[in-house]
C-alpha cells in the first residue's frame, strides 16, 4: 500500500497500557480545576474503522460538536485503503443521479430503508461536499462521478487533511477485540494491544461482515447478522466457444437465470475464465443470495440482440437470402455484433461454416435465432471482480434507526457503511451509502437530533 496515506506518528496519539478516563483526555486549560469539568463534560466518540464511513462520521460529527473528543481506531496501519484501490485507483465517488427514489433502486439490499438517509444527504451533498474541500468531481457518460484529478489520493489527501484540522485522533493498529456496554451507558473496548478504551458513544463502521466472525462486536452487543455472502462477481463459464472469444465486449446484452428473476440489461465481456460486464455484475448482486444457494451452479441464458425480435431477425435472413445468396452466413454479421462473436454463434447454433446464405434452411434459420435471443451458459463458480465486489450480509437493517443510524437494540450505538445488510450495484452507489450513513450517524452523534429515538 502507498506510504502515502500513512498517518504521520505526530497525528497518532501513544498507545497507554491502561484505561483511559475521559480526564485523561482534557485539551490543554490553563487552570487544572476548569480543566477536570470541561473534561469530564466532553464527549469521547470512538469509531471502529477507518475507511469511508468511519470518516465522515468523524467529519460531520466534529463540524458539528468541535469539542467532543473523537477517535478512530484501524486495526490496520492504513486508514482509507479501500478508497485508494477503488474505481481502478480513481475511486468512483458517487453517481450522478440526483432523484433519492430512483437512486435507491441501485441497491438490492437497503432499498427501502436508504430513503430517508439520502434525503438528508445525497449524491449531490457528496458533490457539494468533495468540491467545498477541494476535490471537484467529474461525470462520466455512463453517470459514474470520479474526482477530477483521475486519483483516489485526492480524496484520500482530502478526508485525512480535513480529519486532522478538526482534531480527530487517528489510531491505526488499533483492532477492536471486543467491547461491553457499561452500566452508566457507555463502552468499554478492548484493542488488539491489551489496552482498555472507554467511549461514551460509540459507532461501528468496520466494513463488510464477509465471515460472521468480523461481525462479532455488533452480534456481542445484541444484534443479529444476516449471513454474508459475496455481491458484484462474474462467472466461470467453461464453454469452449465463449473462453475463445476473450477479451471481446457486447455494448448490449439481456442475461438471464432461468427459474428465477433475475434477468439483466447491459455490457457483457467475456474473459479467459466466464463472462463479466456490467450486466453479470449487476446480476449477480441482485441475485447474491439465490445464486449462493446454488452454490453458484446455475444455466445463464444470454440475449445477444435484445433489441431484435424474431421477426425482425426473420426478415433480414430473407433479405439476405435474396440480396448475397452467394455469401457465407459465417461472413456476415448483425449489427451490433462484432465478426468474431456472430461467426462464433452462427458455429454455435450447429450451422456449417461453409454454408451459404441460399442454402440456409428455416431450420437453421431457427436455431440460429434461438441461439442469438437465447445462447445457454451452465455456470459453474463465481470469481470475484478484482474491480469491485462488496459484501451481501451484516447488522439486520431493522435492528437500526436510519433516521439517526442508531441501534434500536443498544443505546449509544450507531452503525454506518458496509457493516449494515445494505449493498449497492456498481457505479459509486457504495461509496455513497457509506458516506451518507456515516454523515448521519456523525451528526447524531455530535448531539441535537433526537437520539434513542425507536
Ligand atoms: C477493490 C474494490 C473496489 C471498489 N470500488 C468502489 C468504487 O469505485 N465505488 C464504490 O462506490 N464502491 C467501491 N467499492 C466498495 C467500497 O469500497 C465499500 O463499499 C466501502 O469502502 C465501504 O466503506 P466502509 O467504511 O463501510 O468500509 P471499509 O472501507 O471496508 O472500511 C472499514 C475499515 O474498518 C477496519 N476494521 C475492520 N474491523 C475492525 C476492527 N475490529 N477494529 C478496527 N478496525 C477495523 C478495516 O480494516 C477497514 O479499514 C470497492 C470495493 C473493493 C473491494
Amino acid at each position: 500500500m502507498a506510504a502515502s496515506f500513512t498517518v504521520p506518528s505526530e497525528m497518532v496519539k501513544p498507545n497507554l497500557s491502561r484505561t483511559i478516563n475521559h480526564a485523561d483526555s482534557s485539551r490543554s486549560l490553563s487552570k487544572p480545576g476548569r480543566a477536570y469539568i470541561v473534561a469530564s463534560m466532553m464527549k469521547r466518540i470512538v469509531i471502529v474503522g477507518g475507511g469511508a464511513a468511519g470518516f465522515f462520521a468523524a467529519l460531520a460529527c466534529a463540524e458539528k460538536q468541535p469539542d467532543a473528543e473523537i477517535i478512530i481506531l484501524e486495526k490496520t496501519a492504513h486508514f482509507l485503503a479501500k478508497v485508494k484501490i477503488s474505481g481502478g485507483g480513481r475511486c468512483n465517488v458517487t453517481h450522478a443521479c440526483f432523484n433519492t427514489r430512483e437512486f435507491t433502486t441501485r441497491y438490492p439490499r437497503g432499498q427501502h430503508e436508504l430513503i430517508a438517509p439520502f434525503q438528508q444527504f445525497s449524491a449531490s451533498d457528496t458533490v457539494a461536499w468533495f468540491a467545498a474541500n477541494g476535490v471537484p468531481l467529474k461525470t462520466e457518460a455512463d453517470g459514474r462521478m470520479f474526482p477530477k484529478s483521475n486519483t483516489s489520493q485526492t480524496v484520500i489527501d482530502c478526508l485525512l487533511g480535513r480529519v486532522r484540522a478538526l482534531g480527530v485522533k487517528l489510531r491505526p493498529n488499533c483492532g477492536v477485540e471486543s467491547v461491553t456496554k457499561k452500566m452508566d451507558g457507555g463502552f468499554e473496548l478492548t484493542l488488539s494491544n491489551g489496552e482498555t478504551l472507554a467511549g461514551d458513544q460509540l459507532l461501528l463502521a468496520m466494513g463488510g461482515c464477509r465471515t460472521p466472525l468480523l461481525g462479532q462486536l455488533a452480534v456481542s452487543l445484541g444484534h443479529t447478522l444476516e449471513p454474508p455472502v459475496p455481491s458484484l462477481f462474474t462467472f466461470l463459464v467453461a464453454t469452449p466457444w465463449l473462453r475463445e472469444l476473450s477479451g471481446v465486449a457486447v455494448e448490449l446484452t439481456e442475461v438471464s437465470v432461468p427459474g428465477t428473476k433475475l434477468r439483466e440489461r447491459g455490457a457483457l465481456l467475456a474473459t479467459h475464465w466466464g463472462l463479466s460486464g456490467p450486466a453479470v455484475l449487476r446480476l449477480s448482486a441482485w441475485g447474491a443470495r439465490v445464486l449462493a444457494e446454488k452454490n453458484y451452479q446455475f444455466m445463464l441464458h444470454v440475449n445477444w440482440l435484445p433489441l431484435w425480435t424474431a421477426e425482425k431477425i426473420s426478415k433480414e435472413f430473407q433479405a439476405r437470402q435474396q440480396n448475397q445468396p452467394a455469401r457465407f452466413v459465417v461472413n456476415a454479421p448483425l449489427f451490433p455484433l462484432t465478426s468474431r462473436m456472430w461467426e462464433k454463434l452462427v458455429v454455435a447454433s450447429g450451422a456449417p461454416r461453409d454454408i451459404r446464405w441460399s442454402a440456409f434452411s428455416s431450420a437453421a434459420q431457427h436455431r440460429l435465432i434461438q441461439q442469438l435471443h437465447r445462447s445457454e451458459f451452465p455456470v459453474t463458480g463465481k470469481s470475484l471482480n478484482k474491480d469491485e465486489f462488496v459484501t451481501c450480509g451484516g447488522v439486520r437493517l431493522r435492528e437500526v434507526n436510519f433516521k439517526t443510524m442508531e441501534s434500536r437494540v443498544c443505546p449509544g450505538l450507531f452503525f454506518a457503511g458496509e457493516v449494515l445488510d445494505l449493498d449497492g450495484i456498481t457505479g459509486g452507489f457504495n461509496f455513497q451509502a457509506a458516506w451518507t450513513t456515516g454523515w448521519i450517524a456523525g451528526r447524531t452523534m455530535a448531539g441535537g437530533v433526537e437520539a434513542h429515538s425507536p
